[in-house]
């Protein structure tokens, strides 16, 4: 609105879908490609995979990266505007939402990368701090990849102990920004806020198939903070007359209260595989997709 503070609601979420290529594994099974990107904003699934159900067909959203995109495509239409914020003061969330080997961890780790490049280019300019939440002061990017790289390989560790890990953890790396602008000679303003990049546990632990009773008995193969982010996010995306909003019900949402809603701004991208033995827990993940933009 001219000269107002109030954002429209498709600036503070935005909604992305990255396809993956077909894998080798899936080749040599010859599997088949259940979907496909017709434009920048369109995917559908593909006639053999629709044939036998009427499932929804067509999903549309604020960008569809195909097989042959790059992170940089993702990055640069899907999350730079949201990362970048954080310069000026507004909290920003980047997610990674999908189910296991989808391309979660590979999409979020090039667009961190992409991110923390950015944002140091924009403080050799701006003359800005940078802080990681564990009371470690990077002082360039060299010194924040490291910072990045210890917190990768703590869940690394994890994944060769208990095999799955990432499928059932989420990770969090979180930067605070402290960043002084200099308008003119005698006015200087100061802003904080946080950018979290968020790899989230396998979307098939959120599936509605598994909650069903199973959850009582069965509870570790349910991440009840995964439910819970998807329950907040319908909420956000329905605006303000969706009422509570159960921040408190997880750690994950707990943890994130202050950088998703009110000001903040989130960016999901949500990662799918192509394969059709696939093709459920990818629709699942559109239709999570849908609700959220
Ligand atoms: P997730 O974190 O969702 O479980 P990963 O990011 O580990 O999945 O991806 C699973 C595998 O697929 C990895 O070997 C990864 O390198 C590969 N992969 C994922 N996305 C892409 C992509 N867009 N292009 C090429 N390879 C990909
Ligand atoms: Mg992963």
């Amino acid at each position: 609105t001219p000269g107002g503070s109030s954002r429209s609601r498709e600036d503070k979420i935005v909604v992305t879908v990255r396809l993956r290529p077909l894998n080798k594994k899936e080749q040599l099974a010859k599997d088949q490609v259940a979907w496909e990107c017709v434009d920048d904003h369109t995917i559908v699934s593909k006639p053999q995979a629709q044939e036998r159900s009427h499932h929804q067909s067509s999903f549309t959203f604020d960008k569809v990266f195909g097989p042959e995109s790059v992170t940089e495509d993702v990055y640069e239409d899907g999350v730079k505007n949201v990362a970048l914020s954080a310069l000026m003061g507004i909290n920003a969330t980047i997610f990674a939402y999908g189910q296991t080997s989808s391309g979660k961890t590979f999409t979020m780790r090039g667009v961190t990368e992409k991110a923390v490049n950015d944002i140091y280019n924009h403080i050799i300019n701006k003359g800005t701090v940078v802080e990681k939440l564990v009371e470690e002061t990077a002082n360039n990017d060299q010194h924040l990849r490291h910072l990045i790289s210890i917190c990768e390989a703590q869940r690394q560790v994890g994944e060769t102990a208990l095999n799955d890990t990432s499928s059932r953890s989420h990770q969090i790396i979180r930067l605070t920004i402290q960043s002084t602008h200099r308008e003119n000679s005698d006015c200087v303003r100061s802003y904080m806020a946080s950018l979290n990049f968020v790899d989230l546990a396998g979307s098939e632990r959120a599936s509605q198939s598994q909650a069903d009773g199973t959850r009582l008995r069965e509870g570790c193969h349910i991440n009840l903070s995964l439910m819970t982010l998807t329950t907040v996010i319908r909420k956000l995306s329905v605006g303000k007359r969706s009422g509570h909003i159960p921040y408190r019900d997880s750690k994950l949402t707990r943890i994130l209260q202050h950088s998703l809603g009110g000001n903040a701004r989130t960016a999901i991208i949500c990662t799918l595989s192509p394969a059709s033995t696939h093709a459920e827990q990818s629709r699942n993940t559109l239709y999570f997709a849908n609700r959220a933009k």
